[in-house]
């Protein structure tokens, strides 16, 4: 764990360093749980929308995108159940003035017990030979004290959540005798509910305004615009309407980097169903979108799906693809069978019907929808933290090297001169020239070329071409491939097609 939060510490490093993240408002001393994305971050990510977007969208016959305002009528988030219930409970420690999620610090407390139960499986596991964990989780007696102390929190967790009885999740947090990391003590306040949505006013004159909120999320865009997109696109169902967008949460704690933002990026996707064949498509979407995420050249085993037993109110199955963070498997995306749920409430509060007229079975219904929910900045986040190596080198120094996948790395190729004369500048820049028409480029020609390589390897660019004396006898280059550090001498007429070849192989699916 130690060795993953160095991990940790070294990526955010780079990402600023290199102009990947950086703290939002810094001067300012930041802005908590806010970033900004730098000149590389930005090309990442828009290269990850890209891609997003065509696998979803462009590849899909059925699927189209929108882009639909951040503002939307304050009833909507009435309707989706926002308002009421998009809640977090809240506590304060009275002597540090810190904030913490109270149910977060009692997952943090179940959590040390499973590290309890890992060590004396770990242990175990040295001492005998042929071990068998499950058995051996099954009837050793400290291990089954641990446990019935985890499923015993649990119950009164989700008891007292599910009664949305606050005295009783403090009570909980006083009996387990759970302190602020900070302070030490155990002088908490009530717990309150918080709702994470921003509000803000609309409206020039103070009896005219109206309290509008900044969207938490971009799907309920895509619900009030359901029958404008079926009807002016002609789509039939099954169909699926995709959109890329900011949403925002007011965060009660934020944590571990762009992880939890309070303002960030979300891909969604919602698909329109029969009603009945929900489950059927649910279960399509969750193979498809872990394969989406193996297609990144990310390892099968750095992923597993999370699926949830206690559903939200509008759900009626739903798992969470996690990725395995430097600080533990984490949520990534999320993909809900979100049933009727949110057509059926606007159709209430709006008035508006909201049904499909399906010609095949002759008749009119409300579509049951499924979800398929990413962070953007979540995916970028598991990109780098994958990508981010410190190699050994055979002359004992250290590489740092960004192993994007080629696709989706910020620049494609660099073009470097090996040195400030002899015509090579003016031919670096002529190959320049031709490339940028495909690929996003960059030149460089200052310092040795070890060191602008390493400069390019830090980036993540995959393709170098340096102009060298022979460049100059017999238009040939040098590519440089990032992974292999290995050099290939080509001519000039080829090295546009070269590139493309060698960034088509590097999509391999894993
Ligand atoms: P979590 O349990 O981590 O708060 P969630 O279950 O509330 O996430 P969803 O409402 O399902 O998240 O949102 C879909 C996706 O949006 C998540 O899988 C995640 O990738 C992303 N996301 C949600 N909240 C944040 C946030 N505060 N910062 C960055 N990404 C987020």
């Amino acid at each position: 764990m130690a060795n993953n939060d160095e991990l940790f510490k070294k990526i955010v490093a780079h990402a600023k360093e290199y102009g990947f993240i950086f703290p939002s408002s810094e001067i300012y001393d930041g802005l908590s749980a806010v970033y900004d994305y730098g000149q590389l971050g930005v090309e990442l990510k828009n290269n990850i929308k890209q891609y997003w977007w065509k696998s979803m969208v462009q590849l899909h016959e059925n699927i189209v995108g929108i882009d639909s305002a951040i503002f939307m009528h304050p009833t909507i988030w009435k309707a989706s159940g926002h308002v009421d219930a998009f809640n977090d409970p809240l506590i304060d420690n009275k002597d540090s003035k810190k904030r913490y999620r109270a149910d977060v610090l009692i997952e943090d407390y179940i959590q040390k017990i499973e590290d309890k139960i890992g060590k004396e499986v770990e242990k175990a596991s040295k001492r005998f030979e042929n071990f068998d964990e499950a058995m051996y989780r099954q009837t050793n007696a400290r291990v089954l004290e641990y446990q019935a102390k985890i499923d015993e929190v649990r119950s009164r967790f989700v008891q007292a959540m599910n009664d949305n009885n606050l005295p009783a999740i403090k009570t909980l947090i006083e009996d387990l005798g759970i302190v602020c990391p900070v302070s030490g003590t155990r002088n908490w306040t009530d717990v309150r509910q918080f709702n994470l949505m921003f509000s803000t006013q609309m409206g020039s004159t103070a009896e005219g305004t109206d309290t509008i909120y900044l969207r938490p999320e971009t799907a309920q865009g895509i619900f009030v615009n359901f029958l404008n997109v079926q009807k002016s696109g002609r789509m039939k169902i099954p169909f699926g309407i995709a959109q890329i967008g900011k949403a925002f949460r007011n965060e009660i704690i934020a944590r571990q980097f762009i992880f939890r933002m309070r303002e960030f990026e979300q891909m969604e996707m919602q698909f329109f169903v029969r009603p009945g064949e929900e489950l059927k498509w649910f279960e399509y979407w969750k193979a498809e979108r872990m394969k989406w995420h193996q297609s990144l050249g990310i390892s099968a085993q750095k992923y597993r799906y999370h699926d949830h037993e206690k559903l939200a109110h509008y759900a009626n199955a739903a798992t969470d693809i996690e990725y395995d963070f430097p600080f533990g498997f984490k949520e990534l995306e999320g993909i809900h069978s979100r049933t009727d749920f949110d057509l059926t409430a606007h159709q209430n509060y709006s008035g508006r019907k909201m049904q499909y007229y399906d010609p095949e079975q002759g008749e009119s219904y409300v579509p049951y929808v499924v979800e398929t929910s990413v962070g953007l900045d979540r995916t970028l986040l598991a990109i780098i933290s994958d990508a981010y190596q410190e190699e050994k080198l055979e002359d004992g120094s250290i590489r740092v090297v960004m192993n994007l996948p080629a696709f989706l790395a910020p620049y494609k190729v660099a073009v470097l001169p090996l040195v400030k004369k002899d015509g090579m500048p003016e031919k670096a820049r002529q190959i320049l020239s031709d490339l940028q028409e495909d690929y996003n480029c960059q030149y460089d020609e200052k310092d040795a070329i070890g060191r602008r390589y390493r400069r390019q390897d830090a980036i993540g660019t995959p393709y170098c071409i340096t102009v060298d004396n022979q460049t100059m006898e017999d238009n040939t280059v040098t590519i440089r491939i990032r992974t292999t550090m290995q050099q290939e001498r080509i001519s000039l007429d080829n090295v546009s097609k070269r590139i493309a070849e060698l960034l088509k192989e590097s999509r391999i699916v894993k």
